[in-house]
């Protein structure tokens, strides 16, 4: 199954991609960690991204176009894949679907993962990361101190979950990824998912709007 997680900064993309991606033996992409993972090694991209990243801007289309084409090429996205804040655009959606169809494939579905604005802003502030794994955690639904239970990494606040960059993401979110709903909805192939709750809940709720069969 080829599909697309859209949905707001802090609607819980991230963590059911990566369980959705256990489920089904499928690839999480996720164009944020890629860049990010590029800014801790200083590669020549991260250091590009950064300079957009870390003021709540996209980055520009083509060079995450070019990266997301690279990674799409890989064996592993041959079965499926779960792509995670990428498209962004409606130029990177269009993109994306000519990449697809050059091999002959297609998105499946883009799940919308729908959560009120005040519930998305407090999970940014209560949003910390592992260091190490990059498994995401709520602080305000646990109580795990500063170390990631899974590996004991160094939890911390992701620069541009910081209140200063918050705003800027959020408008960057309605004025350029916004459009992508009505994109997949005339594509006929959006569905929309409740997030407002418990992540088991919006898992479930995923596996119910893909007729997925759950665990
Ligand atoms: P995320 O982890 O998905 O919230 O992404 C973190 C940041 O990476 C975003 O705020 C953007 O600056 C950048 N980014 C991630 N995906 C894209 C994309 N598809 N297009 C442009 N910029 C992106």
């Amino acid at each position: 199954m080829n599909l697309i997680f859209l949905g707001a900064p802090g609607a819980g993309k991230g963590t059911a991609a990566n369980r959705l991606s256990e489920l089904l033996d499928i690839p999480h992409i996720s164009t944020g960690d890629i860049f990010r993972a590029n800014i801790s090694e200083g590669t020549e991209l991260g250091k590009l991204a950064d300079q957009y990243i870390s003021q709540g801007c996209l980055v520009p289309d083509d060079v995450t176009i070019g990266m997301v084409k690279a990674r799409l090429a890989e064996e592993d996205c041959a079965k499926g894949f779960i792509l995670d804040g990428f498209p962004r655009t409606i130029p990177q959606a269009e993109a994306l679907d000519n990449i697809l169809a050059e091999d002959g494939r297609k998105i499946d579905r883009a799940v919308d993962i729908v959560v009120s604005e005040d519930k998305l802003v407090e999970r940014l502030a209560y949003r910390r990361v592992c260091a190490a794994c990059k498994l995401s955690y709520n602080l305000k639904h646990s109580n795990i101190g500063d170390c990631c239970p899974v590996c004991g990494g160094s939890l911390i606040m992701r620069e541009d979950d910081k209140p200063k960059v918050i705003a800027a993401r959020m408008a960057a979110y309605h004025r350029d990824t916004e459009p992508l709903i009505e994109y997949y909805r005339n594509a006929r192939k959006l569905v929309k998912v409740n997030s407002e709750e418990v992540v088991a809940d919006t898992f479930a709720n995923i596996l119910a709007a893909l007729e997925i069969k759950g665990v």
